[in-house]
C-alpha cells in the first residue's frame, strides 16, 4: 500500500479515489468519446453504429456515474458528442428534436439515454440501495448519517417521515431553511430527486404500515403510479429509464410539427421493428424514414426560418410539403398508376 496526500489519488475500479480529490475521470470520459469516434468511422451500419454505442460504451459511463461523484461539465461534453453522432447515424439534421435519441426503440426512438438523467438515477439507485440494504449494520450506519444531516436541515430530530421528505426535495416550512447543508452523498440524492421530479414527478415514500421506505413512480400512460418497495429494490433502475423514456415520448408528442406524424408511429411496435437491427430496412429507407417522421426533408415547405419561397418545385402548388410530394404533386402522377397497377395485377 503507497501512502497518499491529501488531493493525491489512485484508481479504484477506474475512478479517481483519495481524500478531498475530483472525481471526474476526465481520461475515461476522452477514452469513451474516443471509441465512439471510432465506432462512427466504422463501416458497421447506422443501426449497429446505435446498438454498438449502446451496448459498449453506455455501460462504461453508467459504471463511472455509480462509483464517483462526476462534475457536469465533462458530461455534457461527452453528452452533445454523443447527441451529434446518433443525429448523424439517424440521418438527421442537428435542428432536428433531440427527444427522438432518448425515446425506446419500441416507439421508434434511439434507445441513448441521456448522461444528466443516467447520473440522477444513479445517485438515486445508490442512496436507495443503501437505506434498503439487507445488512441490518450497514443499514444502521446508513440511517444514522442519514438522519443526521436532515437534522442539520430542520433544527430538530426527524422523523422516518421527515427523511422521505428531505429525500424529495421539498422546500416546505423548515425543509426551505438555508444553509446547514454540507454537499454528501443525501445532498445529492436531494438534487438528483428534484431534477428526476420536474420531469417524470417521483418522490421518496414512507410507508408507516410496513415500516419501510419507497420509491413512487407515477405511470405516464395511465392515472395509476408505482412504489418500489425494498423487496423489489432491483426493480428500481429500470422503473425510473422507463418513466423517463416515456417522458420524452410525451415531449415529442406535444410537438405540434415534428411530433405530429410521431403520435401514430409511436402506437403500435410493429411500426418500429426496423429500429434495434435494421431488419428488412434498405440503405435508402433508413436514410428517409427519420427524416420523414420528423419532418425534416430538406423541401420548400419544411424550412421555418427565413421568408423563404414554398412553392413546389416541379408544379409551382403553394406549400411543397411531404404529402403534397407524395400524394398531390401531379407530377408524379405516372408513379401513382404504376402503383396502383401493381397492387392490382
Ligand atoms: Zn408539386
Amino acid at each position: 500500500m503507497t501512502s497518499l496526500e491529501e488531493g493525491e489519488v489512485y484508481q479504484h475500479l477506474g475512478m479517481p479515489t483519495g481524500v478531498r480529490v475530483r472525481q471526474t475521470p476526465g481520461d475515461t470520459i476522452a477514452e469513451i468519446l474516443w471509441d465512439a469516434g471510432q465506432i462512427d468511422s466504422s463501416l458497421l451500419t447506422p443501426w449497429q453504429k446505435i446498438n454498438a454505442l449502446n451496448t459498449f460504451l453506455i455501460p462504461r459511463i453508467s459504471f463511472l456515474l455509480r462509483g464517483s461523484a462526476v462534475a457536469k461539465v465533462p458530461l455534457n461534453t461527452a453528452d452533445s458528442t454523443i447527441r451529434q453522432l446518433v443525429k448523424k447515424w439517424l440521418y438527421l439534421p442537428q435542428w432536428a428534436s433531440t427527444d427522438i435519441i432518448y425515446i425506446s426503440h419500441r416507439q421508434g426512438g434511439a434507445n441513448v439515454p441521456w448522461m444528466g438523467d443516467l447520473c440522477n438515477v444513479a445517485v438515486m439507485i445508490h442512496a436507495f440501495r443503501l437505506l434498503t440494504c439487507p445488512d441490518p449494520m450497514v443499514r444502521s450506519i446508513v440511517e444514522e448519517a442519514v438522519q443526521d444531516v436532515v437534522r442539520k436541515r430542520i433544527a430538530r430530530t426527524p422523523s422516518e417521515q421527515d427523511v422521505a421528505t428531505y429525500l424529495s426535495s421539498s422546500l416546505e416550512a423548515e425543509f426551505g431553511r438555508e444553509g446547514g447543508d454540507l454537499s454528501s452523498l443525501w445532498s445529492r440524492a436531494r438534487n438528483a430527486s428534484r431534477r428526476l421530479g420536474k420531469r417524470i414527478s417521483c418522490r421518496w415514500k414512507w410507508c408507516e404500515e410496513h415500516r419501510e421506505p419507497g420509491i413512487l413512480v407515477p405511470c405516464i400512460k395511465t392515472p395509476d403510479h408505482t412504489i418500489v418497495t425494498p423487496t423489489a429494490r432491483t426493480m428500481l433502475e429500470r422503473t425510473l429509464k422507463d418513466a423517463i423514456r416515456c417522458h420524452y415520448a410525451k415531449n415529442l408528442k406535444w410537438k405540434p410539427d415534428q411530433g405530429k406524424v410521431f403520435e401514430v408511429s409511436s402506437k403500435w411496435d410493429a411500426s418500429n421493428h426496423f429500429l434495434p437491427g435494421g431488419s428488412f430496412t434498405r440503405f435508402a429507407d433508413w436514410r428517409f424514414v427519420h427524416q420523414a417522421r420528423l419532418n425534416c426533408v430538406p423541401l420548400n415547405g419544411a424550412v421555418r426560418h427565413g421568408n423563404r419561397d414554398k412553392r413546389c418545385r416541379k408544379c409551382d402548388y403553394a406549400n411543397e410539403t411531404l404529402s403534397h410530394v407524395l400524394c398531390g404533386c401531379k407530377q408524379h402522377s405516372g408513379a401513382w398508376r404504376h402503383c396502383h397497377n401493381a397492387i392490382q395485377n
